[in-house]
């Protein structure tokens, strides 16, 4: 849409096409491979394809995979399932960062070579004292004048496995007085014996993020480099590292502003340490804001699509509220989904006038959307309505059934209530009442008003199935952290209940979704549901409190 104001990455990207700087737009989403992805990744992820897409350009999976502590091919797998299913295509461009391993090699030695780069002897903690800090400059390390064959010598024997860890470093020579610390001699190789995920034990030495990124881009002839606003003081180490190893075409690094919910965790490091202390039931647990909790929660990648839109990219810090993304779910599935009928906390209703074994009744699937059809559903005299829907001593304003009240079966019947049972705690557990026939749904009477309309099902033809309530992990109330610095745990953030479904949801496929009549979006949980035992979860609630 021309009329919508581009953003301001955009508005680099323009200026770079104008000016003849770029021809073709590359992108690429780099994640590492230590963990699941969340909504900020999401946001990252399409970000940088739309950006493709816009420009007729190409769009690259890529995982930073140069560290070889943290990453498994579990993690590999999920990312790589995430960025399909949010539709951002990869195909033949899915590339790993440790294949280029032998060209930062190569690189490093023509630092070397230019009398750019050198081995250092001093441990990490004297490279940091040597370092400074903003108010004081940097000190040169004694090793920093060594001769061009001397570090061409000392680094291949860093990489033939001579030394131990930490024992010897390669250093860029850049700059030790700059008021940039990231400028301050960077370590850009350090040895670490330990084995690779792709390249095994291949290499005992392994290139820094601020040297390998930059690489990683040029090589593969990216344009431009989105990334986070974290990076920004790194951008002239990624300059000059794509300008000393001469690549020809240096990719523009542009910094956003990442996503963050309010009080929601976010943040791969803490979601894996709920996930590890048992706090969540893993990486796609409903409550969580990875892309595969959202997926199993009901998210459609449309309305993460949605919210990426509506959070909008900026450079300003900034904190979205999670009701925008029920907001973008709601109304992604409004029209889009049937809405059926399902007793979350059942109580029996009879009606004590009905004859007969029952009647199939029409009932439309969605009221806002004709062309999702209507469906017939078994009714008789003995359902099961909602235990809030009646109440024998209401408050005033009560809209459903009482002991006075003449309300509406929804799709079926006047009922007026003539009695009820309780147990011994005093609970409702069975209520009696009497129907009209003539008030039949569709049947055209007006002489009078219910006083409201509540939902039911059939006792016989019901099915029981688990359902899944979720609340925020955080407290919102009291906010995100206690005194001590720990989460603010909400405990009731799940809730499960057994309840009644009118049959028509028996069908139900792992992940559709559909409206629960008066109780939210729903749908069937990928992991836990079976044939034999459903399970449903909440996506969201009808009620919202966001106004856009
Ligand atoms: P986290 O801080 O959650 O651990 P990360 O930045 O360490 O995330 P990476 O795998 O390095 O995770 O991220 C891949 C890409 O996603 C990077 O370009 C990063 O800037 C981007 N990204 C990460 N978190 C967010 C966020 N909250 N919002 C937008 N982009 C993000
Ligand atoms: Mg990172
Ligand atoms: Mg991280």
């Amino acid at each position: 849409n021309e009329l919508e104001s581009k953003n301001f990455i955009e508005n680099f990207i323009d200026e770079d096409l104008r000016e003849g700087k770029v021809k073709e737009i590359k992108t690429r989403f780099p994640p590492e491979p230590n963990g699941y992805l969340h909504i900020g990744h999401a946001k990252s992820i399409l970000l940088n394809y739309g950006i493709a897409k816009e420009y007729n350009g190409t769009f690259n999976l890529r995982f930073d995979d140069t560290n070889p502590v943290k990453e498994k091919m579990e993690f590999v797998e999920s990312i790589r399932k995430d960025v399909e299913w949010l539709g951002a295509d990869f195909e033949n461009r899915m590339f790993f960062a440790s294949d280029y391993f032998p060209i930062m090699y190569e690189k490093a030695v023509y630092l070397i070579q230019k009398g750019k780069a050198f081995v250092d002897d001093l441990t990490a903690e004297e490279i940091r004292e040597y370092r400074g800090d903003f108010t004081t400059p940097g000190k040169e390390s004694p090793y920093r004048n060594r001769s061009i064959e001397e570090n061409l010598r000392l680094f291949e024997e860093m990489k033939a496995g001579k030394y131990q860890d930490g024992e010897k470093t390669l250093r860029a020579k850049i700059d030790m007085a700059s008021p940039n610390i990231n400028m301050r001699d960077p370590v850009i190789y350090r040895v670490s014996h330990m084995s690779h995920h792709n390249t095994g034990d291949e290499w005992c030495i392994y290139p820094m993020y601020d040297f390998a990124h930059p690489i990683e881009d040029a090589v593969e002839g990216i344009s431009h480099s989105l990334c986070t606003l974290e990076f920004e003081d790194h951008r002239p180490l990624y300059d000059w590292v794509v300008q000393e190893c001469d690549f020809p075409y240096p990719p523009r690094q542009i910094e956003f502003a990442k996503l963050y919910l309010t009080n929601v965790v976010t943040g791969k490091r803490y979601i894996k340490k709920l996930v590890e202390d048992g706090v969540v039931d893993g990486w796609d647990d409903p409550r969580l804001v990875t892309i595969a909790a959202l997926r199993r929660r009901g998210y459609t990648k449309e309305s993460l699509a949605q919210f990426v839109k509506l959070s909008g990219i900026s450079k300003a810090q900034s904190s979205c509220d999670y009701s925008l993304l029920e907001y973008c779910i709601r109304e992604d599935l409004k029209l889009k989904r049937p809405r059926l009928m399902a007793v979350l906390d059942p109580i029996k209703l009879v009606i004590d006038n009905y004859e007969g074994e029952g009647e199939m009744l029409s009932i439309p699937n969605n009221l806002e959307n004709e062309a999702l059809g209507e469906r017939e559903v078994h009714f008789s005299g003995e359902l099961y309505i909602e235990r809030e829907d009646f109440m024998p001593d209401p408050p005033k304003k009560y809209k459903r059934l009482t002991m006075e009240n003449e309300i509406r079966l929804m799709g079926a019947y006047f009922i007026r209530a003539v009695s009820y049972e309780t147990d011994e705690e005093g609970n409702v557990t069975v209520v009696h009442c009497t129907y009209d026939p003539a008030t039949k749904s569709g049947a055209g009477f007006t002489e009078r008003k219910a006083k409201g309309t509540i939902h039911w099902v059939d006792a016989k033809t019901a099915f029981s199935a688990e359902v899944r309530l979720y609340e925020q992990l955080i407290d919102e109330e009291k906010g995100k952290l206690n005194e001590d610095g720990s989460l603010n745990f909400n405990p009731n953030s799940l809730t499960v209940k057994q309840c009644f479904l009118e049959p028509a949801l028996a069908k139900a496929e792992p992940l559709e979704s559909f409206q629960f009549v008066r109780n939210g979006y729903f749908c069937v949980d990928c992991k836990d549901s079976t044939e034999e035992k459903p399970v449903f979860n909440r996506i969201v609630s009808l009620k919202s409190s966001f106004q856009l």
